[in-house]
């Protein structure tokens, strides 16, 4: 949550879409949603609400921290930071806290070993690494890894995880074939002792394009929150129906009237070709609006799209509503979906994304990091 925001705009978070995506994904038994970082800028306490409701049984987290507020709010999931502990009061208040902590390298291994409590075993995860060169450990990692777990039979794996690079990528389908085969090797040889592990590999791309990929849990992120992860390539259709989940709206905050040659915003970049009116709307780079992307921008006004003008500003941008008379400072504009008349498309994540040249996750990061959220 962010209490230190006293902008204006809000972020409308829709729990049911959130709840349909979730659906849409498959049989909650196998899948453990990805919460982490504040539910990609949702939420976490909400976002794991609704997920609960809808039949979640395990959640992915980011921090150990993340894992705890969860537990405090009485989350009785099985909570998996992905992180790892990254302090050796990170493991602890992962084994006090029971959560199940990914351990990526020996030294990961010698910390959470350090917290093994008499009473009751320590539950972890075992992070492989297959060609993502991030964290994990490797193919010839592996005698050490389980000489080193049966020697300390309180630290109980109970899931092998490994991350895929390219699967949103159908062009790179052979580097998630590749490590497909690493993981599904690698994680054989625990398998064999600790048949009861849990196996799981696919992010949302791979849990829609590719079944092979599936093992016992998938990991949906992004088709959560209604990114389609092959969004632009020959798979979209993969993810057709899943619906945005954040919406972002800031009032009207003044009305002018330019004539033709007057020019608009810092360093007057925009000039009126001719006689228009503008509107001027309460957002701006601090709340989220890239400022590299003034003049390139639309938003929906009464379930239209209009352009907007001139440079972004920290909490005002511009926008041409020339086509909206009526428009007034008891209107709200939408950056980010809204209501929107038939024919017309609300501005998406993706859309805001592809012009920025990133990814919508980065979008919904920012945006609800930034601004109040408010929940349907
Ligand atoms: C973030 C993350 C995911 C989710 O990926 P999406 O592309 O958002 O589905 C899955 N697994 C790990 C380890 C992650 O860090």
């Amino acid at each position: 949550m962010n209490d230190t925001t006293f902008a204006p705009t809000r972020c409308h978070i829709s729990l049911a879409a959130l709840q349909r995506n979730f659906a849409r994904l498959g049989d909650p038994a196998t899948l453990m949603p990805v919460i982490k970082n504040d539910a990609y800028g949702h939420g976490l306490l909400p976002v794991a609400r609704a997920l609960a409701k809808a039949g979640a049984r395990r959640f992915a987290v980011g921090t150990p921290s993340e894992g705890i507020a969860l537990r405090q709010a009485g989350f009785k999931q099985g909570i998996v930071p992905l992180l790892g502990g990254m302090s050796q009061e990170d493991w602890r208040a992962c084994a006090a806290h029971f959560l199940t902590p990914l351990l990526a390298d020996g030294e990961d291994l010698r910390k959470a070993k350090a917290c093994v409590r008499h009473d009751r075993p320590f539950r972890v995860g075992v992070k492989f690494e297959t060609g993502m060169n991030r964290l994990g450990f490797g193919q010839e990692d592996v005698p050490e890894l389980v000489e080193y777990l049966r020697a300390n039979p309180a630290l109980e794996p109970v899931l092998a995880l490994s991350h895929l690079a390219c699967a949103d990528m159908p062009e790179k389908d052979a580097c998630s074939q590749s490590q497909l085969r690493a993981f599904a090797a690698v994680s054989e040889r625990l398998l064999a002792v600790w048949p009861n592990m849990e196996r799981s590999l696919a992010n949302s791309a791979a849990l829609l394009g590719l079944p092979a990929a599936h093992f016992d849990l998938s990991r949906p992120g992004i088709a959560l929150y209604g990114g389609n992860p092959f969004a632009g390539t020959e798979r979209e259709t993969l993810g057709a129906g899943l619906e945005w989940v954040m919406s972002l709206s800031t009032p009207v905050i003044g009305i002018r009237s330019l004539r033709a040659g007057q020019s608009v915003s810092y360093g007057h970049m925009f000039t009126a070709p001719a006689d228009m009116t503008v509107a001027v709307v309460a957002a701006g780079y601090a709340t989220g609006v890239p400022r590299s992307l003034s003049g390139r921008l639309e938003v929906l006004a009464r379930g239209r799209r209009v352009p907007q003008i001139g440079r972004v500003c920290m909490g005002m941008l511009m926008v041409d509503a020339s086509s909206l008379p009526g428009l007034s400072s008891a209107d709200v504009v939408w950056l980010l979906g809204g209501p929107a008349e038939d024919g017309v498309a609300p501005v998406t994540a993706q859309e805001l994304a592809d012009k920025l040249g990133t990814i919508p996750y980065e979008i919904l990061c920012r945006f609800g990091a930034m601004n109040e959220r408010i929940y349907d």
